[in-house]
């Protein structure tokens, strides 16, 4: 849902810019690349492409390498890249002998004591993805096996793919102070409502982070500029619907405590909010049916595919939610016109006429060949 309300006092706020390159030229000679080498032995946090930043546990050796929430003010999130020679590169916990290390069995990651060993050291490559600012990390054991990203926020190592934002880390010197994944957001909390539900929220954060840049990517592509921050507020007054988006200078998503209480496996309801907020400052002209539709074809086509709810009887196209997301879908598929989604959120609606200068055909012909 979004606050109409509130809707026509949206304000976009300007985007941070995202900090430039700072790095130092380096000192090794291997390896083929247009950005420059790290400075070595200096502290360095390394980001995903993916979300959120490489983080170690604890100074002992044989201690976890994660990926958590990019927090600047995370010692943990610092690490000292040092040149060890001949194009290769170790990265430690700062103020101790322990490095990035490949469990050569398992191929999970870990830091342990560094003795030069090649499963500890990596090479650097820049790739092209994106901005350009992404290295991939090669281990010197087993050259086709690169630092990874894994799904459960654990790092270890893949075989390598240079077009796979969750093997493309940003090495920023730690004097950075924004984050540098293009597009992902600061999300603020307010769980002093129902203080029991915070772990809950500060994971969803984290999903929400990830998955944000995505939105834009698929219903913005930079049209204007998504919210670069917005916060979550667990709200013990929303009780006739799980959530609301609010437009203002920071939007805000007000979550319902009971549903939330009782929904704790659904991110899809926060996820249908956040796609609100990356649509705020979209053409006045759009009807509240088409708003709600996309915001559940993102959730429901893209977020969680698979997962959309059947018609009910008496639904239409313009019935909003994923009675309205099926039917985007539907169209987008028959008529081969991917960038149908976008089209509708950066476009006025008027009186419905981009269905026919698309199909050829009126909306309420679509929805009436589309199978039920
Ligand atoms: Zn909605």
């Amino acid at each position: 849902m979004i606050s109409r309300r509130t809707a026509a006092t949206a304000v976009l706020v300007a985007a941070t810019a995202v900090s430039g390159t700072v790095l130092g030229a380096g000192t090794a000679s291997a390896s083929t690349t247009d950005l420059p080498l790290p400075v070595s032995g200096a502290e360095y946090r390394v980001s995903s492409k993916a979300g959120g930043a490489l983080q170690w546990d604890s100074r002992t050796t044989g201690s976890n390498v994660v990926i958590r929430d990019w927090n600047e003010a995370s010692a943990q999130q610092l690490w000292t890249i040092k040149d060890e020679g001949a194009g290769t590169w170790s990265v430690k916990v700062p103020g101790t002998n322990n490095a990035i290390d490949r469990d050569t069995g398992r191929n999970t990651v870990g830091s342990w004591n560094y003795v030069g060993a090649d499963n500890q050291r990596w090479s650097l490559h820049n790739t092209t993805l994106g901005d350009g600012r992404g290295w991939l990390l090669r281990n010197v054991s087993d050259p086709s096996l690169c630092l990874t990203r894994g799904a459960d926020l654990n790092a270890k190592v893949a075989a390598c793919n240079a077009g796979d934002p969750a093997q493309n880390w940003n090495l920023d010197r730690s004097t950075g102070t924004t984050p540098p994944t293009p597009g992902r957001p600061v999300i603020d909390l307010d769980y002093s409502q129902a203080p029991d539900l915070g772990p809950w929220l500060e994971r969803q954060k984290q999903t929400l982070a990830d998955y944000y840049p995505t939105i834009s990517n698929l219903v913005t592509k930079g049209a204007w500029t998504a919210a670069p921050r917005f916060r979550i507020v667990l709200d013990p007054q929303i009780t006739d619907h799980p959530a609301e988006a609010r437009p203002g200078a920071v939007p805000e998503i007000h979550a319902g405590v009971s549903y939330t209480r009782g929904n704790q496996n659904d991110t899809g309801f926060l996820l249908h909010e956040a796609a609100h907020v990356a649509f705020f400052g979209h053409p006045d002209d759009r009807p509240w049916w088409l708003e709600e539709g996309l915001a559940d074809w993102v959730r429901y086509y893209n977020f969680q595919p698979g997962t959309v709810h059947p018609l009910a009887p008496g639904d239409r196209y313009d019935s909003g939610y994923s009675a309205t997301a099926r039917f985007i879908d539907h169209v987008a598929k028959t008529y081969r016109r991917p960038d149908l989604p976008y089209l509708l959120n950066t476009r006025n609606y008027g009186s419905g006429q981009i269905w026919v200068q698309l199909t050829g055909k009126t909306a309420d012909q679509l929805w009436n060949e589309m199978p039920k």
